[in-house]
Order: structure tokens, then sequence, then C-alpha cells
């Protein structure tokens, strides 16, 4: 009978508790974590399984990892098979059917998103690593960065219904101070249209568009392929030729070869981060972008 009457109390408590639950968001990557924290806001938790400094592509499934998933109200994955070696595996394992692909739980944000490079012809592997959906790095444009949050936005509304005034006053606060700093980074790159530079991997895409800048080559001879003696001599012989003065890279590949590029051209290698995370100061969205256009631009200055 006591027995009975603990349930009772308990199923008592735990009502009002339940509705008042914040929903459990888990993300592939910091990025996606940080559109979800804009317009969530106190109203979410959220958690991203990769950390800003490490490659996307390639991350290492920890048992932590499944916790999170297990837990998870929502998934928002960056798509594209970004996450193709290391997230489905972990989904499926977690065993938790919220969150599964086709179910409420699982969102994956390239739907909203502008998709470059998408392959016309058919994909093989002698292309290298050529993601077959389109540039999964698409989240480098402020005008898809405010995609994704009105996307995440009403998935959120979707699934807390409670809350749907609060998570659209979030992304119109949102977007109107992505509008602000756009302005501001448009202006800092204004001068230094059309400039020519190399990247290591062709992560860059939405980037460059976005910001006026011509990528003409990169690192890897194919995508996902590591460099090579031969197409490092072809592209120093071009970068001189076409006076190409910067080389970004990511904080996690090896700047062995970069470094070799740079003293053979005198181009400035920068390393920018692509990530929320990608250094310990790079808390938010908009510090990417800050980051990124501020050593962007010091190097252009410096290489007139
Ligand atoms: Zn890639």
């Amino acid at each position: 009978m006591r027995r009975i009457l603990l349930c009772f109390l308990m199923t008592m408590l735990a009502a009002p508790l339940a509705s008042a639950k914040k929903l459990n968001v888990v993300t592939s990557t910091t990025d996606m974590a940080a559109l979800a924290q804009e317009v969530g806001g106190d109203k979410i938790t959220v958690e991203s399984i990769a950390r800003g400094y490490q490659d996307p592509h390639f991350v290492e499934a920890k048992p932590s990892f499944l916790l999170k998933l297990r837990n998870a109200d929502l998934l928002i994955s960056v798509g594209l098979q970004l996450e193709i070696g290391w997230l489905p595996p972990l989904v499926t394992q977690s065993g938790n059917p919220r969150i599964q692909p086709g179910a409420t739980g699982y969102l994956d944000a390239s739907q909203f998103a502008q998709i470059l490079d998408i392959p016309t012809g058919p994909v093989s592997r002698a292309m290298g690593d050529v993601h077959p959906l389109g540039n999964p790095h698409y989240w480098l444009d402020p005008d898809n960065g405010r995609r994704i949050a009105k996307g995440i936005a009403d998935k959120l509304a979707q699934m807390d219904p409670a809350n749907q005034a609060f998570f659209e006053q979030r992304y119109q606060d949102f977007e109107k101070r992505v509008g602000e700093a756009e302005k501001r980074w448009e202006a800092q790159m204004a001068p230094f249209h059309g400039r020519k530079i190399v990247t290591y991997h062709n992560s860059w895409p939405n980037f460059v568009r976005h910001f006026g800048l011509n990528v003409v080559g990169y690192v890897e001879p194919r995508p996902g392929i590591p460099p090579s003696p031969g197409h490092t001599v072809q592209l120093i012989q071009m970068m001189k030729r076409e006076n190409v003065k910067v080389l970004i890279m990511e904080p996690y590949f090896d700047s062995k070869t970069p470094n070799s590029i740079g003293a053979a051209t005198g181009a400035k290698v920068l390393v920018l981060t692509p990530s929320v995370g990608g250094e310990k100061d790079i808390t938010d969205y908009f510090k990417v972008f800050d980051y990124d256009i501020g050593l962007l631009t010091q190097a252009f200055h410096a290489t007139q």
C-alpha cells in the first residue's frame, strides 16, 4: 500500500516537471549547436558531439556519444554525407527511436541551406572523396546561417509548441544581428573582391562566394586525398603565375605541405577556423566570421 502511494506521489510530482522539461538537442557539429542555441535560448539544452577543432569528416566514436544520443529529443546533423563515416552507426547503436532518420527528432540541416558543388555527372572513387550530394561545408555563408536558424526554430516550435513565440522571437533577433554583422564583414572584405586564394580542402565555396574571393587551387590533389609531391609542384607553379599570396587551411590538417608551399611562393599560410570552437575564444557563430575575416583582411593588406 505504501508503495502504491509512493508511486502515486511520484507520478504527481513528475507531471509538472515533465511539461516544463527542456528539449534536449544534440548536434553532430559545434556550428549546428551554436545556431540551435541562438534560437533555442534557455528553453533547450544543446551539446555537440564533435569538437570545433576536429575534422568533421572523421570523428572517433566514444561511448559517451552514445549516452548523449540515447537521451536526445532532437538530433541535428549537417548532412550531405559529411558525417557518413561516424554518425549513422552511433545513431543506430543509440537505440533511441526519437532520433532515427525519418523520425520527428532527426533534423538534417542541409535541407534549409543553399548547396554548392552538386555533381552533375556520376561520381566515382577516382575523383577522390567527393561529397556526391553537394558541398557539406555550407554553414560558412551568413545567408545559410539565417536559413538554418529558421529551420531549427521551426523544428523547435513543432516539438515544443508552447514556446513557439519564443523561438520565433529569438530567430528574428538572430536574423537582425546577422544583418548588422554582415554589413561590417562585407565592408572589411570589399577592398579585396576577386582576390585569388588557395585552400587546403574544398571547405570554403559558400564563404568565398558570399565574400567575393576566388579559389584557384587546392593543396589536396583531389578532395580528401593527402598532398602529393607532383600536385604540390604544379600548385606552386600556378600560384607564382597567378600571383596567389594567401593559402588557407583548417586547424586539423598537417601544416607541413602548406608551409613548404608558402616558403616557395611567398604566400601567407593562414589557419582559419571553419567552426565554432576551432579556437578557444570562438564561442558563437558570429565569432567564426570575425576571426576568419580578421586574419584574411590582415593577410590581404600585408600582401597588396
Ligand atoms: Zn569536405
